[in-house]
């Protein structure tokens, strides 16, 4: 154990902000343009270098990525009564939204090669909701860690039985799919800017399609959904969701080197992959081959042969203080959706109980591809600022835990 006194006092934290030096300049402006409000040329500067950057032609920008995912439900009409269904292996913003608007959330699991949400299971939930008149309203599949789902097969599936998706790209900016940044072929999609995403304005969040109709409807919510009248008039209840001005300059200054973010993050990743390379048992989250992923964080995989739980390998970082973290933990493990269903390859269960499907000899819940990524994923420091030598302190904590005889012959 590490004396207090020897410990190195630069935090290396997961994920950090990474400022371009050009953000006080961008908001020294805005100040002076007097635009100290949700309204501005900042905001409008923003909106539109988004958009050419997404390809998308239609963007909003938003308070956060998760106002931003309420709007998209909610122009997608998803109310009571209705299903919504959402990649478990996830950050709860993804569907915490829709449960608000009063939707039942149902699981579908995580492909074992991306990560993401698997376009077979999907498919064989549609099948099954279509032949009892329960699809759902909606369906998020969430871009994971900066890697894009395969958006062609899950669009095509939806698109099929006529249900709109979602794409959760919150971590995912600056990535591409089939050669196109993400985003493009979902019917809305999400981005966020808060402070340990790829780039950020403290808080924030970005909504963009191709549908404008369907940004002007959000665009109309996110300001309290004021009737064209000079006086206050209201047919409908909105939101107070949009961006600061403020904000909207450090937005700029952050896109504008979104290029060199990616970069840098992938960099990261595989000097990782080639640092553990001569490490068996120790893999890191593969790359798709249908896209580039941002790799907005690396994450480890720890087999279970080598009896090392990743929560040792957290505390052992920690020790040294450097931040780790768990891989999300599934949204059907989680205590608030205990009722709630999930989808894998063996067939549908209610969250955490056997499924009717799966008579196996124990009798349990077969495990979720999510569950075993839950219990033998670790999420490394990655941030773009990261130096090679901040990652060989890492990679020296790793190496001594998991490589023990490896290490001492190199
Ligand atoms: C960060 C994140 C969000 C929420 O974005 P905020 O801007 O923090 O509201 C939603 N989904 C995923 C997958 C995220 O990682």
């Amino acid at each position: 154990m590490k004396n207090e006194t020897d410990r190195n006092p630069h935090r290396l934290y997961l994920s950090p902000p990474h400022l371009s030096g050009q953000e006080t300049a961008r908001l020294a402006e805005a100040l002076a343009s007097n635009y100290i409000a949700p309204v501005g040329p900042q905001l409008e500067a923003f909106e539109r270098a988004f958009a050419a950057q997404v390809g998308l032609p239609y963007t909003l920008a938003l308070s956060s990525g998760t106002a931003a995912l309420h709007l998209a439900f909610r122009a997608l009409g998803v109310g009571p009564g209705d299903i919504v269904f959402c990649s478990t292996l996830t950050f709860i913003a993804s569907i915490a939204p829709a449960v608000q608007l009063g939707a039942t959330p149902v699981f579908i699991d995580a492909d074992a090669t991306s990560w993401c949400m698997d376009p077979d299971v999907l498919g064989l939930a549609l099948a099954e909701a279509a032949a009892h008149g329960r699809l759902p309203k909606a369906v998020v599949a969430v871009d994971l860690y900066g890697q894009s789902c395969d958006m062609h097969r899950i669009v095509a599936a939806c698109h099929a039985y006529g249900v709109p998706v979602i794409e959760d790209a919150a971590e995912a900016l600056g990535a591409t799919y089939q050669g196109a940044p993400v985003g493009q072929r979902a019917d809305l999609t999400v981005y966020s800017f808060n402070g340990n995403k790829i780039i950020t304005t403290s808080g924030g969040g970005m909504l963009a399609s191709r549908d404008g109709s369907l940004v002007e409807k959000c665009r109309f919510w996110s300001t309290q959904a004021r009737d064209p009248a000079p006086h206050y008039q209201h047919t409908e209840l909105g939101y107070n969701y949009r961006l600061s001005n403020l904000l909207a300059a450090v937005g700029c200054a952050q896109l504008a080197v979104l290029g060199d973010r990616v970069a840098a993050r992938r960099e990261i990743y595989q000097r990782y992959v080639a640092l553990f390379a001569d490490l068996p048992g120790v893999a890191c989250m593969p790359e798709a081959a249908y896209g580039v992923s941002s790799h907005w964080l690396t994450v480890l995989l720890l087999d279970p042969v080598l009896g090392i739980p990743p929560e040792q390998l957290r505390l052992a970082l920690e020790v040294e203080n450097m931040e780790a973290r768990p891989v999300w933990k599934p949204m059907h493990l989680q205590p608030v959706f205990a009722a709630c269903a999930v989808w894998t390859a063996r067939g549908l269960s209610a969250g955490g109980r056997p499924s009717p499907h799966d008579a196996g000899p124990t009798n349990k819940r077969s495990e979720a591809v999510a569950d075993r990524l839950f219990r033998q994923g670790l999420c490394l420091p990655s941030g773009s600022a990261m130096t090679a030598a901040d990652q060989a302190r890492v990679i020296q904590v790793i190496r001594r835990i998991v490589g023990g005889s490896s290490v001492r012959r190199r």
